[in-house]
C-alpha cells in the first residue's frame, strides 16, 4: 500500500515537473499572468484588491495587494469583480517590481512588502520562487522511483533478491538474508506490502 502510494506521489510529481518544464521555457518568450481584482467605490472611498500569479524570465510572481483611497470619487460607484483569468502582458523589469527598500533578493528568490498610510493607502506584498528551485523539489520523488526501479531490474537480471540484493543462484525460492520469497513471489510480495 505505502509503495503504490508512493507510485502515485512519483506519478503526480512527474507531471507537475513536466508543467513547470514547460513553463519555465515559455517564460522566456512570454509573461504569463493570472490575475483576479476587486474594486469597491463609494462617493468618497476607493478601494481595490488585486492577485496576480505571473511567469516572467525562469521565475514565478507572486503579487498581491490591497488600496485603500479617500477622496471624493468620479468613478462609476459600486462593486466590480474580475474573476481570475489568463492574459500576457510585455516583460517588466523584475528589480523595479519586487522594489528595493524593503524585502531580500537571493538566487531568483525574492520578497518584498509595501505598506503606506492614508489617504492613500497600500499593503502589498511581492514574492518571486525561480523555476529551477520548483523544477528540483518536483524531481525529487521521480528521481528516487527511478533509482528504485533501476535497482530492483538490476538485481532480476542477476538473479538476486529483489529486496535486499543477496545473490539467490544457490538458494532460489528463499532468500537467507532476509528471507523474502525469492523472484516472482518476491515482487508479489513487494507489490503487496
Ligand atoms: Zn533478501
Amino acid at each position: 500500500m505505502r509503495r503504490r502510494l508512493f507510485s502515485i506521489l512519483s506519478m503526480a510529481s512527474l507531471l507537475v515537473c513536466a508543467a513547470v518544464t514547460a513553463l519555465w521555457v515559455r517564460s522566456y518568450f512570454a509573461t504569463d499572468v493570472l490575475g483576479r481584482e476587486r474594486m469597491y467605490t463609494t462617493p468618497n472611498t476607493h478601494e481595490r484588491s488585486t492577485l496576480y500569479l505571473i511567469a516572467q524570465r525562469g521565475r514565478l510572481l507572486y503579487d498581491r495587494a490591497w488600496y485603500f483611497e479617500q477622496a471624493p470619487m468620479t468613478l462609476e460607484l459600486g462593486e466590480r469583480v474580475y474573476p481570475m483569468h489568463h492574459y500576457t502582458v510585455p516583460e517588466f523589469d523584475f528589480a523595479e517590481w519586487l522594489g528595493r527598500r524593503d524585502g531580500f533578493r537571493l538566487l531568483g528568490f525574492g520578497w518584498s512588502r509595501t505598506q503606506r498610510p492614508l489617504p492613500e493607502a497600500v499593503d502589498a506584498t511581492r514574492a518571486a520562487v525561480p523555476c529551477w528551485a520548483l523544477w528540483l523539489s518536483s524531481a525529487v520523488l521521480p528521481w528516487v522511483r527511478w533509482r528504485q526501479w533501476r535497482r530492483r531490474r538490476a538485481r532480476r537480471r542477476r538473479g538476486a533478491c529483489l529486496a535486499c540484493g543477496y545473490d539467490l543462484r544457490a538458494t532460489p525460492g528463499r532468500c537467507p538474508e532476509c528471507g523474502a520469497v525469492a523472484a516472482a513471489a518476491a515482487d508479489a510480495n513487494a507489490a503487496a506490502a
